[in-house]
């Protein structure tokens, strides 16, 4: 079994080394991630600027790219080999709710899963590596539970969003399912003037949780598991087709001779 591991904090987080710790006896294991933090950058690809690949004294290989551009040349090319599994993080902080259509850990993972591979992105709930090893531990449960599904060749690609609060193992309640929360919209941004004078703009902090109801990613994290969400990629509003499709109608008929 291969597993390719990338993040978005870089190669150099601690929650990447903790993730690569506590699954290299699982598996063949790779890393290959960003060299900078690249949190937030979602699914972006760098299209406009070459990319460089370096290998680090560990053994990891990172590039001067997105979490999306770590898979995607892994998958098409760096490493030679298909995966099993593509995994992500841990990330330094939660991805729940409307995090997961920015974070960049998730969209290391749903790189791997459009090409067709099972893949799982991890985060801690709270920022500092609290309990890190505690949450690699976690992730290894998960991977042996999944591992020998995947033993007999490709399957119907997944993609799973974790969520491990910062506690130690024994403390954890346990995996369990659940949706996405809601966030309210972030906060103001925020502007300084930089020593030339100019006005500069910082991004606010995400909103806090709006819908954090049992059944929420938020609810069970607080409640002391980890979370496990299955993502899908079609942003269609299938409730809505039959919505807009008078709409579409009248834009087609005028103009057109009764
Ligand atoms: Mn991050």
């Amino acid at each position: 079994m291969k597993i390719l591991i990338s993040n978005d904090d870089g190669y150099q987080a601690p929650g990447i080394v903790a993730l690569y710790e506590a699954l290299k006896g699982l598996a063949e294991v790779e890393v290959v991630a960003p060299e900078h933090n690249n949190s937030a950058k979602s699914n972006a690809l760098s299209l406009h600027s070459p990319l460089y690949v370096h290998t680090a004294h560990n053994g990891f290989r990172y590039v001067n790219g997105t979490p999306a551009d770590c898979v995607h040349i892994a998958l098409t090319g760096l490493l030679g080999y298909r995966p099993d599994l593509v995994v992500s993080g841990i990330n330094n902080g939660a991805n729940m709710g409307d995090d997961t259509i920015y974070s960049g850990t998730v969209g290391a993972a749903m790189e791997g899963y459009l090409f067709g591979i099972p893949a799982i992105a991890f985060s801690q709930t709270e920022k500092g590596w609290a309990h890190l090893e505690d949450a690699g531990a976690m992730a290894a449960r998960l991977v042996t539970q999944l591992l020998p599904s995947l033993e007999n060749g490709p399957v119907d690609p997944w993609l799973l969003n974790v969520n491990i609060p910062n506690q130690p193992l024994d403390q954890m309640r346990g995996f369990k399912v659940a949706r996405l929360g809601r966030r309210h919209a972030a906060e103001q941004v925020i502007s300084q003037t930089n020593p030339r004078g100019d006005t500069m703009y910082w991004i606010g902090s995400a909103g806090k949780a709006k819908d954090d109801a049992e059944g929420t990613d938020f609810h069970a994290s607080l409640q002391g598991y980890a979370t496990i969400t299955p993502l899908k990629v079609d942003l269609t509003d299938h409730d809505r087709l039959a919505y807009w499709a008078p709409t579409a109608a009248q834009l087609s008929n005028e103009g057109k001779a009764p």
